[in-house]
């Protein structure tokens, strides 16, 4: 079985769009690992799109906080707008389904799903020490964690070394492919569909062949110039507009 693991779209449609058709075909289940909505301009579509698309969707910080869950009072001013803007938008279906999204750790498959850390969804694992906990307490030996919007991830061997792996592909490149090793224990981050912060703008997420024991790290250019133009539209900040055509 493959998977098209997408995490934090942003609510970015062309993104999403343009991801979903360099993968056509090359999956058979999609699953989402949070933050469909905050910054972009196109919350509901990406959201539509997301509930007709994914068999499993867990929730992030951004869909607890657009949803009213939670307060925005813990955001950035410049996220906090964002946010704010994107509850105004929702229409009531919609943010009853992000209202009801599991939490992760979710499992499925033989791997599982978690938007931040494996038990805090609001904690950033961006360093091995920070990754550690959640590659040892981890229900299954392959873990996705979103979050970060940084397209990689850790590993841990048999003999308890920890590992960063950063798996870009090179410009002009689709993807850049890592085989799972047994034994070895995996938080693997598929990247941000909506707003790399990597220094690349193209959007990215993963295909995982789950009995090939084979990762695809996937990065798809798409029109930046079409989002910032709907997010001026909608007033956005001009911060969040920016960062977008430099990938940070
Ligand atoms: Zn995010």
């Amino acid at each position: 079985m493959r998977f098209l693991i997408l995490s934090d779209i942003h609510a970015n449609l062309t993104a999403l769009e343009a991801s979903l058709a360099a993968s056509k075909g090359k999956w058979d289940k999609a699953v989402c690992l949070g933050d469909i909505v905050g910054y972009g301009p196109d919350p509901n579509e990406v959201v539509d799109r997301i509930r007709e698309l994914a068999t499993v969707t867990i929730r992030g910080n951004h869909d607890k906080v657009a949803c009213g869950l939670t307060s925005a009072d813990d955001f950035n001013p410049i996220a906090r707008a964002a946010v704010l803007w994107t509850r105004e938008q929702l229409r009531p279906e919609n943010r009853e389904y992000i209202e009801k999204l599991p939490v992760g750790p979710v499992s499925i498959n033989g791997f599982s799903l978690v938007h931040g850390a494996l038990r805090d969804e609001d904690e950033y694992v961006v360093a091995p020490a920070q990754a550690l906990d959640s590659l040892l307490e981890a229900p299954s030996p392959l873990t996705f964690f979103g979050h970060t919007h940084l397209q990689g991830g850790f590993s841990l061997a048999e003999d308890n070394s920890i590992q960063a792996l950063r798996f870009k592909p090179a410009d002009g490149e689709a993807f850049a492919k890592l085989e799972l090793k047994k034994g070895t224990s995996y938080l693997l981050n598929p990247g941000s569909v909506g707003q790399p912060r990597d220094g690349d703008p193209r959007a990215g997420f993963a295909i995982a062949d789950i009995e090939r024991r084979e990762v695809e790290f996937w990065r798809v250019p798409y029109e930046v110039e079409s989002v910032q133009q709907r997010m001026e539209k909608a007033g956005l900040p001009e911060q969040l507009i920016l960062r977008l055509s430099f990938g940070r």
